[in-house]
C-alpha cells in the first residue's frame, strides 16, 4: 500500500467517526491506532513469529542440540516449524531451516515458497541461505547474528529482528556455557 493511500484511509476513518457524532477524542484515537499500526505492525508480527521460532530452538536445546529454531509463515499463517537436529539425526543438513522448508514443501506440494517469510533464531549459514534462495522465500527474519559473509544481493533480503535478539543469543550463550562447564 502506498503511503498516500494509508493517509487517505486514516483520514476517511477519522472523518466518518466524527460524522457518526462521536467524540473528537475517539477520532483522535482512531488516527493514533492507524499510525501505530502503520509504524509497528511489521515489527510486532515479526516478534510474534520469532517467539515461536524461539520455542522451537528450546526444543533443540532440550535434546542437546545447538539451539536454533525456524518457522515458515505464509500470509500470516504458520505452515511449518523446525529445530536443529544435526546430532540426533547424525545428519549434516538437519538444520532448523532445512527441516522447516522440507515440511513446507510437503505441505504445499511445491518446492517454491515464494510467498513465505522464514523466521530463524540465528542468522542462517550458507547452506541454508542457499536453500532459502532456491525456494525463493520472500523474507528472511533472524534473531541474532552469526559471523558470516554474504554477497550484497542476499544481504538485502535479511532483516535482523532486534526486539527478540537478546533472547535468541541468550539461549545460544546458555547452551555453550553449559557445554564448557561440562568439560
Ligand atoms: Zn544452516
Amino acid at each position: 500500500m502506498q503511503l498516500i493511500e494509508i493517509y487517505n484511509n486514516i483520514f476517511i476513518d477519522a472523518m466518518s467517526t466524527l460524522e457518526l457524532g462521536q467524540d473528537w477524542k475517539i477520532a483522535a484515537l482512531t488516527i493514533q491506532a492507524h499510525v501505530h499500526h502503520f509504524l509497528w505492525s511489521d515489527i510486532m508480527d515479526d516478534s510474534y513469529y520469532m517467539k515461536i521460532a524461539l520455542k522451537e530452538a528450546s526444543k533443540a536445546y532440550n535434546k542437546g542440540e545447538i539451539p536454533v529454531g525456524a518457522v515458515i509463515v505464509e500470509n500470516g499463517v504458520i505452515i511449518s516449524k523446525g529445530h536443529n537436529l544435526r546430532d540426533n539425526k547424525k545428519c549434516v543438513i538437519m538444520h532448523a531451516e532445512i527441516i522447516a522448508m522440507e515440511k513446507a514443501n510437503r505441505k504445499k506440494k511445491d518446492w517454491r515458497l515464494n510467498e513465505c517469510t522464514i523466521y530463524i533464531t540465528l542468522e542462517p549459514c550458507k547452506m541454508c541461505l542457499g536453500a532459502i534462495e532456491q525456494a525463493r522465500i520472500k523474507r528472511v527474519v533472524y534473531g541474532t547474528s552469526a559471523i558470516s559473509s554474504y554477497d550484497k544481493e542476499v544481504e538485502n533480503k535479511m532483516i535482523e529482528n532486534v526486539a527478540i535478539s537478546t533472547e535468541c543469543s541468550g539461549l545460544l550463550n546458555d547452551f555453550f556455557r553449559n557445554l564448557r562447564d561440562k568439560k
